[in-house]
């Protein structure tokens, strides 16, 4: 039966280990100025006890501090809880197939140290799993985090992922890599809990964790990196799929008529909206120089991506040619955007990953139209368009966000789980 195995790879992290401890820690941790024990209970329509001995056993894991008091109305000022950030730390990995972050995060989703070091070339998996290995080891040390506060390691790949072996499935752009066993791996050389999800699937969760406004609610997060991949959250809660690959949308048909996908149609996001694929075109039409490397599947990350960079500094200097394929690219992506807000009904688009910054200005002013254009609602109401509130690391943070998130965030599946 599935759920075993889904119960199995739970007990890797430590638990609130109660799903009414899990609902008043999210309600705690959903308002930064702190919540009243009457709040609590008025919020969950849990008892006065019950929530006073959560509270009590809250503050006896260093998990949330009383923070100041709050006088409302008449009576006695109601004290507040709030969540306390060097209560518990978690260590975040995001390996791209151009660059790898590593981050430490506290409880609130605040950065407390940050690295970065290339990925290598050379994909052989017992190198690029050392590297990674030491570079969670000098991180911590440079954090100053007492171990024993680290909840875990998150690591944030390129999907499609096993979660349930905890492993990266032959990631298309770490060509040697063919079911390496990350987790396994990496828990044993650091002796800390691991777990390994989809990088857009750890950005979506960054989102609500430390996204700010743009992270409530529900949204679609549209992950711009080496791929183009979608995170999707509804009602406050993550949807990952059965599997965990939730959310692969590389091959929704954008145009028709545009070129040939590796999967056998005309169109597809992954030959119309990503990075490579704009690299490509702009190489065909000479609007950019084209690289020693030739175009093929498997080109180098970093080859794209510093062209990537070339092709918006061009249309950023007003080049006409270079201009129109950045929003060609805008508009398919908000045809294969629309096909999801349209699937789900959200609050919001937010936009991030590594590619992002460079297109937002353009994809913000270009987007919007496009996709009240697209869609089914456009005469109720406009889907607001963000970016991302985290920033450029949203994968690494993500990753970390997604221990916190394991650890202590309500979810209907686990409460299924735990009856
Ligand atoms: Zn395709």
């Amino acid at each position: 039966m599935g759920d075993v195995a889904t119960a199995r790879r739970g007990t890797n992290l430590p638990r609130m280990g109660d799903f009414n401890r899990s609902v008043i820690f999210d309600a705690i941790r959903r308002a930064p100025e702190g919540r009243s024990r009457v709040e609590l209970v008025e919020m969950s329509g849990l008892s006065t006890q019950t929530v006073s001995n959560i509270a009590r056993w809250l503050l006896e894991q260093e998990l949330v501090v009383e923070a100041g008091k709050e006088r409302a109305g008449i009576g006695k000022p109601r004290t507040l809880l709030r969540l306390n950030r060097t209560g518990m730390f978690a260590v975040g990995v995001h390996i791209d197939p151009a660059v790898m972050t590593f981050v430490v995060l506290d409880l609130v989703g605040g950065v407390v140290a940050h690295s970065r070091r290339r990925t290598p070339k050379a994909n052989r998996p017992e190198r690029v799993m050392a590297l990674i290995h030491d570079g969670i080891e000098q991180l911590i040390a440079d954090s100053e985090v007492p171990r024993d506060k680290i909840v875990g390691v998150g690591v944030a790949a390129p999907g499609p992922i096993d979660q349930e072996r905890g492993t990266i499935v032959d990631p298309p752009h770490l060509v040697d890599w063919h079911r390496v066993p990350l987790r396994d791996a990496l828990e044993t050389s650091t002796g800390l809990p691991v777990l390994v999800d989809k990088d857009v699937t750890a950005a979506a969760v960054a989102e609500t964790w430390a996204g700010g406004a743009s992270g409530a609610g529900s949204f679609v997060f549209v992950y711009l990196g080496t791929g183009v991949g979608a995170g999707l959250v509804v009602h406050d809660e993550l949807m990952r799929g059965v599997s965990g690959n939730a959310g692969e949308v590389g091959h929704i048909v954008t145009d028709p008529e545009g070129p040939v996908c590796w999967c056998g149609q005309r169109g597809c996001v992954a030959v119309t909206c990503t990075p490579q694929a704009m690299v490509e075109e702009a190489e065909r039409a000479e609007v950019i120089p084209e690289t020693r490397h030739a175009a093929t599947l498997l080109r180098d990350a970093r080859d794209v991506d510093a062209q990537f960079t070339r092709l918006c500094r061009v249309a950023a200097g007003g080049d006409a040619a270079a201009g129109d394929i950045l929003n060609r690219a805008a508009e398919h992506t908000a045809r294969a955007v629309a096909v999801l807000t349209n699937l789900l009904d959200v609050d919001r688009v937010v936009f991030g990953g590594p590619m992002w910054q460079r297109v937002s200005e353009r994809y913000l002013e270009r987007i919007p139209p496009h996709l009240d254009a697209f869609s089914a609602t456009g005469a109720l109401r406009r889907v607001p368009v963000v970016g991302t509130g985290v920033g450029d690391d949203v994968g690494a943070i993500g990753a970390a966000c997604l221990v916190l998130e394991r650890t202590f965030t309500p979810s209907a599946a686990r409460l299924l789980l735990a009856h």
